[in-house]
């Protein structure tokens, strides 16, 4: 059987009599431990880093981001108005969002740094705050997102201003009068070394038009394993051929860049499990297949649905007392009244069904699928099926248990629905 990243079965026990089940339990160590690791990110002339929040926004975890000092990437004006109410400075603010805010320029007066990702958000901008600074937003034609659905760069992307319309970019900028003073480029880096030094490379040759730019963001995307075996990014390794890039840029154009990052995967995956409860059991036949049907599903985590992706599946037997159960083929899927709610669905192909040795579940075993830190939580089909959102709990460092997110009721559900 596989271990448990972060939860023992004790706390198990006492997390589903304390909070019931479906819940997220985040841990507040790993938390800190991720933000250290991304501040010490190798870096030739100062460093920003931020925290790309839609991976996982609640309060309490933005708050422990605060606290370690990151800023925040926002994707959206919700967002930003969610950050500051945690305590998050404007100044450690950006927005980089694929629609922009009707009131934007109260948040530039306010001190939002403002990354422009479309030539129209150019002109919007040019038009409400003339004069003013900004960041641009390229897409340098290369990406390396681990499916189609998540590939923020290359022709098939839409994030960004396409590298052919660089020079139409700076055209709108002058006519503005706007001052580019940051460039970034997010296009899912991954974890390897040889892609970092080439997107630093494409980025930094982008740097170099815009005379006047002082910063690079070099976005987030930074791959993390969630199964065993899986490697993460080695920040030491990747940051390494950043920092000479940077240098050798210095050294030729006499320009000393800061860097920005943003991640949001990287930071929060490996922090959470999502802890269930198998409520059922059906099977297809000798020729079909065993399915255990959580308490949770797509309204929890959409991610397999998504993108077929793999997440740690661990079963726990309601009675520890009985041996444990042999192991077997099983399909684990959700609660919700639709086919595409599956939990094991083949790597990379949302589309087919597969199967996970697990031991041979019973109704009333806790299952605890890990790694559910990022867009899971924040990116569920909420309220499919009028299941309520579920609750959220951090692990403090003392080892308590503190409720941050309560279980939707459901007249919160029904809150905004009007019979006329
Ligand atoms: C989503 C996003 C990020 C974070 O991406 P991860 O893959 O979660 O690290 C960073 N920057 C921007 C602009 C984003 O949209």
């Amino acid at each position: 059987m596989e271990s448990l990243r972060f939860l023992s079965p004790k706390e198990i026990d006492d997390i589903r009599i304390e909070f019931g089940t479906p819940v997220f339990v985040y841990d507040e160590a790993t938390l800190r431990e991720n933000a250290r690791t991304l501040k010490a990110f190798p870096n030739a002339f100062g460093l920003k880093p931020r925290y790309a929040m839609k991976a996982a926004p609640t309060a309490a975890i933005i708050r422990i981001f605060n606290q370690e000092g990151l800023g925040i990437d926002a994707s959206s004006a919700h967002e930003l108005e969610r950050a500051i109410r945690v305590g998050f400075g404007t100044e450690s603010i950006s927005l980089s969002t694929q629609q922009m805010p009707e009131n934007f320029r109260v948040w530039v007066d306010e001190g939002v740094s403002m990354n422009l990702c479309s030539l129209n958000q150019i002109k919007i901008f040019a038009k409400i705050c003339p004069g003013g600074a900004v960041g641009l937003r390229f897409n340098p034609g290369l990406g390396s997102g681990g499916t189609n659905r998540t590939n923020v760069g290359g022709p098939a992307s839409s994030f960004g201003i396409w590298k052919g319309d660089l020079e139409e970019a700076r055209k709108l900028c002058k006519e503005g009068n706007l001052e580019v003073t940051r460039i970034h480029t997010h296009i899912g880096s991954g974890s390897d070394p040889e892609v970092w030094k080439k997107v630093a490379g494409m980025s930094l040759d982008i740097v170099k038009e815009f005379p006047d730019v002082l910063s690079l963001n070099l976005g987030g995307g930074f791959k993390v394993g969630r199964m065993r075996g899986e490697t993460s990014t080695n920040l030491g390794e990747v940051g390494g051929p950043v920092k000479t890039a940077f240098e050798e840029f210095a050294a030729e154009s006499g320009r000393e860049l800061l860097l920005e990052l943003e991640p949001g995967t990287f930071l929060v995956a490996n922090a959470c499990s999502l802890v269930a409860k198998v409520q059922d059991v059906t099977s297809t036949g000798e020729d079909g297949y065993r399915f255990l049907k959580l308490d949770a599903g797509m309204t929890e985590i959409l991610r397999p649905s998504l993108y077929g992706a793999q997440h740690p599946i661990i079963l726990l037997p309601e009675d520890r007392e009985t041996p444990t159960a042999r192991e077997m083929e099983q399909v684990v899927v959700g609660h919700c009244c639709e086919s595409g709610d599956l939990l094991t669905p083949s790597d990379g192909d949302p589309e087919a069904l597969a199967t996970r040795m697990l031991p041979e579940g019973q109704v009333g075993d806790s299952c605890v699928i890990e790694g559910v830190g990022a867009y899971c939580s924040a990116m569920s089909a909420k309220n499919y099926n009028s299941f309520p959102e579920a609750p959220e709990v951090l692990r403090r460092e003392d080892g308590s248990f503190a409720l941050i997110r309560k279980r939707q009721l459901l007249d919160q559900i029904l809150d905004n629905e009007l019979i006329p």
